[in-house]
C-alpha cells in the first residue's frame, strides 16, 4: 500500500487521558514536564482536563468526560487532524464501563500513526524525543484505496 505524507507542526496537538485510577500518575508526569508541554496546544477529556489546568495552570481544550464520550470525540479529533499526539494511561485492572470507547480512540491513533503513549516509560520516552519540537511528516496509508474498493451493491 503507498503512503501519504499528513504534516505536523513544531507545535503538538497534545491529547491527554488518564483512568481515575491512573489520574495521579499522569498529573505527576505532567506537572514534572510542564515545561515541555508549555511549549504545545493541550486537549484533555472533561476531568483529566480540569486537572491538568488546576495543576499546571496552562490552557487545556477540554472535551466531555471521558465515559460521556470524550473518547469518542478525541478519536474524531484524529480523524479530522485537530489533534497529533496521545498520551493515554488507561488502566490496565480495571474494566471501564466506555471499554469499547477505549480501544476505538486506541484503533485512531493507529490508524492515524500518530505518537501514542499508553505507560510513563513511553510517555518520557515521546516526551524528550528530539521530534516533539520539530515538524514532522506523518506516513499514513493512502486509504483512497479503502474508499474505492469494490463493493457489492
Ligand atoms: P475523564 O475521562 O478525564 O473525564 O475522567 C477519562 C476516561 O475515562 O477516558
Amino acid at each position: 500500500m503507498s503512503l501519504i505524507s499528513l504534516p505536523m507542526q513544531a507545535t503538538k496537538r497534545i491529547a491527554l487521558v488518564a483512568h481515575d485510577n491512573m489520574k495521579a500518575n499522569l498529573l505527576e508526569w505532567a506537572r514534572y514536564n510542564r515545561g515541555s508541554l508549555s511549549r504545545h496546544h493541550l486537549f484533555a477529556t472533561g476531568t483529566t482536563g480540569s486537572l491538568i489546568e488546576r495543576e499546571l495552570s496552562l490552557p487545556v481544550k477540554r472535551y466531555e468526560s471521558g465515559p460521556l464520550g470524550g473518547d469518542q470525540q478525541i478519536g474524531a479529533a484524529i480523524v479530522s487532524r485537530e489533534v497529533d499526539f496521545l498520551i493515554f494511561f488507561w488502566d490496565p485492572l480495571e474494566p471501564q464501563p466506555h471499554d469499547p470507547d477505549v480501544k476505538a480512540l486506541l484503533r485512531m491513533a493507529v490508524v492515524w500513526n500518530i505518537p501514542m503513549a499508553c505507560n510513563r516509560a513511553s510517555a518520557d520516552f515521546l516526551i524528550s524525543s528530539s521530534l516533539l519540537d520539530t515538524p514532522y511528516d506523518r506516513l499514513v496509508p493512502d486509504y483512497r484505496g479503502h474508499q474505492q474498493r469494490p463493493v457489492k451493491v
